[in-house]
């Protein structure tokens, strides 16, 4: 049976961090400000999968007072979320994502992204959609304060016994 999960996520901008998105270093002046190196899109992602499983969110598997967590490459998340997947004997189906960002431009580097969200979680770089859009200038996205991302993933489970 199919299960669907969501995940949100948002990360200040600040200046002096790199703008990992994807696991794409893109060129900006400011970057993602977190524990991790903050990539807004796998952590949206990540929760998405946790959530099909019914599992609690990444924070509860990589809390942010852990310092062994601290500027790790957050395709570490999506490995586990996969290790999750399998743990119950699942099949990830498929993930769709948007981000939500003023600047830098995304469109670019999409392709790059599915393929490092693809080999992380195991599946397809076919099977991970990801769309980008700005905030049309309204709200902290749109001055430029941070950006989001949401997703939803979807795992195929076996029955319960
Ligand atoms: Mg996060």
């Amino acid at each position: 049976m199919v299960h669907v999960g969501i995940g949100y996520d948002v990360h200040a901008l600040v200046e002096g961090r790199k703008c990992v998105l994807g696991g794409v270093e893109i060129p900006h002046e400011k970057g993602l400000d977190g524990h991790s190196d903050a990539d807004v899109l796998m952590h949206a992602v990540c929760d998405a999968v946790l959530g099909a499983l019914g599992q609690p969110d990444i924070g509860r598997f990589f809390p942010n007072t852990d310092p062994r967590w601290k500027g790790v490459p957050s395709r570490v998340f999506l490995e586990e979320a996969a290790r999750q997947v399998k743990a119950q004997s699942g099949r990830l189906v498929n993930v769709d994502a948007s981000l939500i960002a003023q600047a830098p431009k995304v469109t670019p580097h999409v392709e790059q992204m599915k393929q490092n969200i693809g080999t992380a979680l195991g599946v397809d770089p076919r099977r991970i959609g990801i769309k980008a859009t700005t905030n049309e200038l309204l709200g902290f996205i749109g001055r430029g304060e941070g950006i989001a991302a949401m997703a939803v993933a979807s795992v195929d489970l076996p029955e319960p016994a």
